[in-house]
């Protein structure tokens, strides 16, 4: 028997979770089974434990968690053997199949990373997919032709979990970092982060009608969509990049134009980690070993146990967590 967040929904349809004790058994199937270690709290899994599973769950009862990090128990995968360390992030992982709130979990082998040296299970957690999609979105830029002293680097919804990775990879890489947060407390851990300016979210969320602003940022990590893209794009600038992450803000671009695109030259690139190929995710979590200095990723943290899972995952749907919650799962 083992331990797992089981959401569970009443008459009503309404779920709700609480700590239950598993049998082996009741796992679905699949083709490796992982001693899970660690799991994380990301926004989406503030969706998948609200009561009606922010549209994502398909079936109740459910183990939400939709990154894991532990170790091979059991596989019928050539890939994969017993105490192979392993992390897991995305492929609908904890919305549509069981996920990492748990103490064990089987999965399949398509869907496992092997963790990189000089990463253990608690700092892959650390990162989980919110590290990951950082680390995709400064890929992105750089592929775009992102530079160091090209000027600085706009990271929206910094003090959240996307923001705060994407703050402190920048920041390593030798970029100016500029972090907008709705949070002012938050300005001396973002300094700490690596972010050389701070930006007030009031500052960049009023929607206007003027087609363009003088040119700030070389490049953008946008986690907040809404009003804040919209302005955000106006002022990139010329042949600049914003690797779109997240919704935070809302899911439409508000006041956006065409001139940006069309006179500056500036790319919009769309940012998923959920479907990501397995050979960019190897590449992302090589670069997460290299580029993310574990000092600053441990600034990040928050513990937490599968019991403080629900208050947690309201408030991240709140926008009231900072940085990155790390689940100890046993
Ligand atoms: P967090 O809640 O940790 O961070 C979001 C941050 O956005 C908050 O901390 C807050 O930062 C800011 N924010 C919240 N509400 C608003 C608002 N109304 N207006 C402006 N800013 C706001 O979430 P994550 O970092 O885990 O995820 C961020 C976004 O990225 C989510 O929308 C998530 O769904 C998406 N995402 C997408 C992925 C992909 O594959 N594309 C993968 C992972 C996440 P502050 O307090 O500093 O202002």
């Amino acid at each position: 028997m083992f331990n797992a967040l089981v959401m569970e929904q009443n008459e009503e349809g309404l779920a709700s979770g609480s700590v239950k004790q598993l049998g082996i058994d009741d796992l679905p199937h699949a083709e490796v089974t992982v001693a899970v270690e660690y799991s994380t709290v990301n926004y989406k899994d503030g969706l998948c434990m609200s009561a009606k599973g922010g549209g994502l769950v398909r079936k109740y009862p459910h183990v939400p968690g939709i990154d894991f990090a532990g170790t091979v128990e059991e596989s019928s995968d050539s890939r994969y053997k017993p105490g192979d360390r392993v992390v897991l992030t995305g492929w609908r992982v904890g919305e549509a199949h069981w996920g990492g709130y748990s103490q064990k979990a089987r999965v399949k082998a398509d869907w496992l990373v092997p963790l990189p040296e000089g990463i253990d299970a608690r700092q892959a957690m650390a990162v989980g997919t919110a590290g990951l999609t950082a680390m995709l979105s400064v890929m992105a830029l750089e592929d775009h032709g992102l530079e160091p002293g090209h000027g600085p680097v706009l990271v929206t919804g910094a003090a959240g979990g996307v923001g705060s990775v994407a703050t402190a990879i920048l920041a390593q890489l030798g970029h100016e970092v500029a972090a907008v947060t709705g949070r002012p407390e938050t300005g001396d851990y973002l300094k700490e982060l690596g972010a050389t300016s701070i930006v007030a979210r009031e500052d960049l969320t009023e929607v206007t009608r003027k087609p363009l602003e003088s040119e700030q940022w070389a490049g953008c990590v946008d986690a907040v969509a809404g009003a804040m893209l919209g302005r955000v794009l106006k002022q990139m600038k010329y042949g600049s990049s914003v690797a779109a992450v997240g919704l935070a803000g809302g899911a439409a671009i508000e006041g956006a134009l065409i001139t940006p695109f069309i006179l500056r030259g500036v790319n919009l690139l769309g940012i998923d980690s959920v479907m990501q190929p397995y050979d960019n995710r190897v590449r992302a979590w090589e670069r997460i070993a290299n580029d993310l200095p574990m000092g600053k990723l441990e600034a990040m943290v928050q513990p937490a146990t599968l019991s403080n899972l629900p208050s947690l995952g309201a408030d991240i749907l709140k926008g009231q967590v900072k940085g990155r919650v790390v689940v100890d799962v046993n």
